[in-house]
């Protein structure tokens, strides 16, 4: 692996300020999903080491707690500006476990570390109220105060950002960290637990578990000491954990799933939409939760639309992300390349034509040519369920009224794209869209100071900006009388 600095691959977890292994000395192999070879093994870890991280962190959290918000600030932006230091060997990290091009993986380490500033800033303006009181001799103040132990479940495709999504706004507010981030990229996670070290943060407050996933995602439910979950993944394992939550009422944040529809109207900047496809379906390999799964194009641009999106889709390269001008990786594994042809097969079978693509990439493995297709049947597969992966259906409409429909008709709520300049349009539909996060000329909304999150089964709650710190917060109301 080419990092300078060596210290950052981890193979053994982070807990209460140690490099453990598990109890039994098992682990597990982390594949690299581009050459399908070894990168290397970490702790399978289970029940009893989570157990005893959780009674870790329950005790580091008193000192933690009580120091002060610039305190905690300050080490914040110490872990931020180690992160920004070590930004190529991390995405050198990265990408040699999750596939994606080198460029994206240098820029998700900016985009991580955007929250551990944002972070580090915002918790200095955690402020409570206080009300007017309806008695004269009685006052009435709001408190804000850090919910208690975190546990944090992360998924592969942004290995780095959603953990710092996650436990900057914990830290940040008082309340220590465990993480067990997914088992396809767990050494970018403890690259950030080291440079956390590093950073000087007291044992105990920052946690990382690799290992069953069941386990240690049933022991953090269950465990009494644990009062928040916050978890970013698929919505089927969103429900499990939600539901092992409920015995003991833990607040619970959940970034699930998504299906985002992508609107080009017929006034649009055509290029600019085409772009915003590009950006919005093709990143990551179609791996995203925001990416573009339904594209409407209006009737009367449909055809130029297809053929422009073509020519720019025939220019993506694939192959591995550590050469410098790829654009496109693997798919994370076998799996998830058997769903893509599972979709397109179905859809293809159902009436849909195909542009570009529809087949495995010459090069093998886990690599799949991007695919647009068109005239796609809205009985298809890839119509209701995510695809996770470089295929674009494409579907004509005629009307704002039908498309806004078609686009809400959805059990997801999490991203929405639409390109337009008409002023009066462009309010109509933000507000008809029944999505978290509308990208108006934008395939690429995400940043740190924006609130993203989802409607109906795409989650719960809200990561990044001021909202982003109040899933880590009691609220607290004192009544004082006798004045
Ligand atoms: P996933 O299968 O739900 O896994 C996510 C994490 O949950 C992994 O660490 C996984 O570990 C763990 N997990 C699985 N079963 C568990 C259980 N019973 N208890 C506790 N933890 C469990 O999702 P994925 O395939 O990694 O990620 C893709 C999904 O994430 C997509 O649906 C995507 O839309 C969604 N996503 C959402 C957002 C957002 O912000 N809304 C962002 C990124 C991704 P194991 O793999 O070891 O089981």
């Amino acid at each position: 692996m080419n990092i300078s600095n060596k210290s950052l691959f981890k193979n053994k977890c982070f807990v209460n300020g140690e490099w453990i292994n598990s109890a039994n000395n098992s682990s597990i192999d982390v594949i690299n999903p581009a050459t399908l070879k070894s990168i290397g093994k970490v702790p399978d870890c289970g029940t009893k080491e989570t157990h005893e991280a959780i009674k870790k962190a329950y005790e580091s959290w008193k000192n933690w707690k009580e120091k002060t918000a610039l305190e905690r600030s300050i080490l914040l932006k110490k872990w931020n500006d180690l992160i920004l230091a070590n930004q190529e060997d991390l995405a050198q990290i990265m990408t040699i476990e999750q596939g994606k091009p080198i460029s994206e993986s240098r820029a998700e380490i900016v985009y991580g570390a955007s929250f551990v500033e944002w972070f580090a800033e915002e918790c200095k303006r955690v402020y409570g109220d206080i009300i007017p009181d309806r008695f004269k001799d009685k006052r009435t103040v709001v408190i804000k105060q850090p919910i208690g132990v975190v546990g944090a479940i992360t998924p592969w495709n942004f290995p780095s950002s959603m953990i710092t999504r996650k436990c900057a706004p914990a830290l940040a507010v008082g309340c220590p960290v465990i993480i067990k981030p997914a088992p396809q990229t767990p050494f970018s996670a403890l690259a950030l637990a080291s440079l956390a070290e590093k950073a000087g943060f007291p044992k105990g407050v920052i946690n990382i578990l690799t290992g069953d996933a069941e386990k240690i995602g049933k022991e953090l439910c269950s465990n009494s000491l644990v009062r928040k979950i916050s978890f970013t993944g698929s919505t089927e394992v969103g429900k499990i954990l939600l539901k092992q939550s409920a015995p003991t009422v833990k607040k619970v944040s959940l970034e699930l799933g998504g299906h985002a529809p992508f609107i080009a109207f017929e006034d649009c900047d055509i290029d600019e939409a085409v772009t915003g496809a590009i950006q919005s379906k093709f990143r990551n390999t179609g791996q995203t939760c925001v990416c573009a799964n339904r594209i409407f194009i209006h009737e009367k641009i449909y055809e130029i639309f297809i053929k422009k999106f073509t020519e720019e889709v025939s220019k993506i390269k694939v192959g591995n992300g550590l050469e410098e001008n790829v654009t496109a990786g693997p798919l994370i594994d076998n799996l998830a390349v058997e769903k893509v042809k599972d979709h397109i097969q179905d859809a293809i079978k159902k009436g849909s034509k195909i542009a570009i693509g529809g087949k495995p990439h010459d090069l093998g493995g886990n690599f799949y040519e991007p695919t647009i297709l068109y005239d796609v049947s809205i009985k298809a597969k890839i119509t209701n369920e995510e695809t996770f992966g470089p295929v674009a259906p494409i579907y004509k409409f005629s009307s704002e009224k039908e498309v806004i429909e078609m686009a809400n008709n959805s059990e997801y709520g999490l991203a929405s794209y639409f390109f337009s300049r008409d002023i009066g349009r462009i309010w109509r539909v933000s507000e008809a869209l029944e999505y978290g996060i509308v990208g108006v000329n934008t395939g690429l909304p995400s940043k740190a100071e924006i609130p993203f999150g989802g409607m109906k089964q795409s989650g719960l709650g809200r990561e990044g900006s001021k909202y982003g710190l109040e899933d880590f917060l009691e609220i607290k109301y004192i009544n004082m009388a006798g004045i």
